[in-house]
């Protein structure tokens, strides 16, 4: 298969490496340094969207937020003026369910189809091909994307129609947040009692309070390592959208809310480019100075 990839980051890169590495045709988009082994690997460098919509069937997002996804399709040079007739746009990004619904009515009023496919599972699920995958989309675009998906992720879910993908990565997001702060608080704690934090989280797995955040999470924060990961900028991304939602719904989400103010607090006090994990440097400031 012919497949565009646009948007090689943390999470771009190692998914477009296992495209690759099926024996794909990957065209890619933009190569930066960083990702200068995926053309090592047989990826093919373009110089625009619009080129990798020309060249590819399937056409995959990876981009940080719903500004970045609304100017690779709709720009100037974007991918819906080029795509070939019949093609298959897939956002795997994390972005607005409510933007999501637009440019998905777009791209299907042009004759194509559209999969919003947002993932969980961070850098890890991404290099071990073991993301969480959540659609939205009709039922055609699901059963078109599945096999490109089924080489990136294991747990895939057809939630619902357009949007619904991004609306199920929002509710993860809210789940990731407030489990950190809740790990965060407990681990602080165990410190300030003078009960070895490692010691603690061992205990701890196993049990009722076990989750991967416990587990990962937990792990960085101990080891105090918060190189991303999952940036907290981008985890308030997420966040914020949770907060939007709730609001046109007149829904009170009270520790969501939370959540964001504290994410806020990490990005003022210059942490925005580390993991979420750091949210235990955050939390540990308001008490004792670092
Ligand atoms: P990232 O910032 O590392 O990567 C984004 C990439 O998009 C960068 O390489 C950037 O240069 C590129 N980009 C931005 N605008 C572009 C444009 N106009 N044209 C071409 N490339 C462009 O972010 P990431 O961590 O890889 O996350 C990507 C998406 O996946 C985000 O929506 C994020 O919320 C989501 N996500 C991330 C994780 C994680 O653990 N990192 C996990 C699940 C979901």
């Amino acid at each position: 298969m012919k497949i565009g990839f646009i948007g090689l980051g943390v999470m771009g890169r190692p998914m477009a490496l296992h495209l690759i590495a099926a024996g794909h045709d990957v065209f890619l988009h933009r190569v930066k340094p960083a990702s200068q082994a995926l053309v090592e690997a047989g990826g093919t460098a373009l110089n625009s969207p619009a080129e990798v919509a020309a060249a590819a069937e399937v056409i995959i997002l990876m981009l940080p937020d719903t500004p970045d996804v609304e100017t690779v399709l709709f720009g100037t040079e974007g991918v819906a003026g080029a795509l070939q007739p019949g093609a298959l746009v897939i956002d795997m990004s994390s972005i607005s369910p409510v933007a999501t619904k637009q440019f998905a009515g777009k791209i299907e009023a042009a004759g194509h189809d559209w999969l919003d496919a947002p993932v969980s599972g961070g850098e890890a699920g991404a290099k071990t091909a073991a993301l969480t995958i959540m659609a939205g989309g009709t039922p055609a675009a699901f059963a078109r994307a599945l096999p490109v998906m089924q080489i990136l992720g294991k747990r895939i879910t057809h939630i619902g129609p357009a949007g619904d993908g991004q609306t199920a990565k929002v509710c993860n997001q809210i789940i990731v947040g407030l489990t950190i702060q809740a790990v965060a608080e407990a681990l602080t704690l165990a410190e300030w009692a003078g009960a070895d934090p490692a010691k603690v989280r061992e205990a701890l797995l196993g049990g009722f309070a076990d989750s991967t955040i416990l587990k990962v999470h937990g792990e960085r924060m101990i080891a105090k390592t918060f190189d991303p990961g999952f940036r907290i900028a981008l985890h308030r991304k997420d966040i914020g959208l949770a907060v939007d939602a709730a609001r046109a719904l007149d829904l009170a989400l009270p520790n969501t809310a939370m959540i964001h103010q504290l994410m806020s607090a990490a990005i003022g006090q210059g942490d925005g480019d580390l993991d979420h994990s750091a949210l235990v440097r955050t939390l540990q400031s308001f008490s004792h100075s670092a």
